[in-house]
């Protein structure tokens, strides 16, 4: 089980969006397949908590790095 970063849902990994921070360059990746290495946060596959990550920089804090705004724009709905 892991927790989503923004609206702090605890859900089974296989329910949540992967972000993967690359152990080398600190660059932050989507992470569709959950297998990246390196430090990993989670969100719903929900626009609004996206948007609530992006407000509040939920990724950035989990992960401790930047983040492209553009990755937290796409539309993961299911
Ligand atoms: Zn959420």
């Amino acid at each position: 089980m892991r927790r989503c970063a923004a609206c702090r849902r605890i859900a089974p990994k296989s329910e949540l969006v992967r972000f993967a921070r690359d152990p080398s360059t600190h660059q932050v990746h989507i992470d569709p397949d959950q297998r990246l290495p390196g430090r990993g946060a989670y969100l719903c596959p929900n626009p609004n908590c996206f948007r609530l990550a992006l407000k509040r920089k939920s990724l950035e804090r989990a992960l401790k790095a930047k983040v492209a705004p553009e990755m937290l724009r796409i539309d993961h709905s299911p």
